[in-house]
């Protein structure tokens, strides 16, 4: 069933960003179209900027050939259902993820969905739209209908939350350990949000940038520390009652950042490698210290089907805070002025609202 009668007015005007090369996006018309089997058409309610936009904007992306749709953090109203599609009905608020694995394959029956093939080729694109098509694999694994209680903005925050879950579950921090945050962009704050609704008793913030460290300190991070001061080794050590963090997360994506957390861990520490760095990029690991000092090295990628859920409902909950994290918004139309914003670090993320 479906409303294509009444459709073409209510689409009149819809706008999509498009990538064209690095640096140049364009907001072209274009027409949203009706979902096939299984699929959900949404107008967007909003889509947050998120670092591999930005990145992509910089200098294009190896997978996403140019020129592309893009923005894959997105929460809205259904417009429009396509056949078989069962939860979802016009006028209902959706939150989804915007990938989803195919259940079937080699690593999805090993529990290890982050890694299905499908997961990363099949990724939702164009959230920087007013209506964006949701495909039925996303909808039949990870969309769920929004609580009323909880805003867009922290409701688009379900992809980036579901990779931090996926972090924690890999890494299990306990309420009574001292963990160090490499990094004190989105991800960082994300992780240290996330570890305080746990309970974790010491959470510093390790970064550069005055403005993202006093954000750091404002969302609660217990210590901020300077990466760029001379007292920032010490201040590190003295974590732990002296004997450095438990737990150190990496949340830079730059080899120097990797390094520095396998630096800073304590003897039986587990480090957990977030942010992915650029390709052909090599970690050097001292073997003595790495196996003398007991090391347990972590690399999560992505998330699974039951960290999307997982995250939905620590945003259901409601004590999270999250949407803190979201401290910028925007329209459509000033898209390109959303990267500048960025790169200046002049907000977190920012939401786009069309
Ligand atoms: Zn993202
Ligand atoms: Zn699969």
């Amino acid at each position: 069933m479906n409303s294509s009668e009444t459709t073409p007015l209510a689409f009149a005007g819809a706008r999509q960003a498009v990538l064209v090369s690095p640096g140049h996006l364009e907001i072209r018309d274009f027409e949203p179209p009706h979902p096939g089997r299984g699929e959900v058409l949404i107008r967007v309610a909003c889509a947050l900027s998120c670092g591999t936009d930005l990145k992509t904007y910089r200098r294009g992306h190896p997978v996403w050939k140019l020129p592309t749709p893009f923005g894959h953090e997105f929460a809205g109203v259904v417009a429009e259902v396509g056949e078989g599609v069962r939860g979802f009905k016009p006028g209902d608020a959706l939150m989804a993820a915007p990938t989803a694995p195919c259940g079937i394959c080699f690593y999805c029956q090993r529990g290890q969905e982050n890694l299905c093939a499908q997961t990363m080729e099949r990724m939702v694109m164009g959230a920087y739209a007013d209506y964006l098509l949701v495909p039925a694999h996303v909808i039949a694994r990870n969309a769920f209908l929004k609580p009323a209680h909880l805003g867009f903005e922290e409701a688009a925050l379900l992809e980036p939350l579901a990779c931090v879950v996926h972090a924690h579950e890999t890494a299990r921090p306990e309420s009574f350990e001292s963990v160090l945050i490499v990094g004190a962009g989105p991800f960082g704050l994300l992780h240290m949000l996330a570890l305080k609704s746990h309970g974790v008793r010491e959470i510093a913030v390790a970064g550069r940038g005055a403005q993202r460290l006093r954000w750091a300190g404002e969302l609660g991070a217990d210590r901020v520390i300077d990466v760029t001061r001379d007292d920032a080794e010490g201040a590190v050590a003295a974590l732990n009652a002296g004997f450095g963090p438990d737990l150190v997360i990496e949340c830079t994506g730059q080899v120097e950042g990797w390094h520095e957390a396998l630096r800073r861990v304590r003897r039986g520490g587990r480090v957990v490698f977030f942010g992915g760095c650029p390709a052909g990029t090599t970690l050097n690991v001292d073997t003595r210290r790495m196996h003398y000092d007991n090391l347990t090295l972590l690399a999560p990628f992505h998330f699974r089907p039951r960290d999307v859920k997982r995250a939905f409902d620590m945003l259901a909950d409601g004590r999270l805070g999250a949407g803190a994290i979201v401290n910028a918004r925007r329209r459509l139309g000033e898209l390109g002025e959303v990267f500048s914003m960025l790169e200046r670090g002049e907000a977190l993320k920012c939401a786009v609202i069309p």
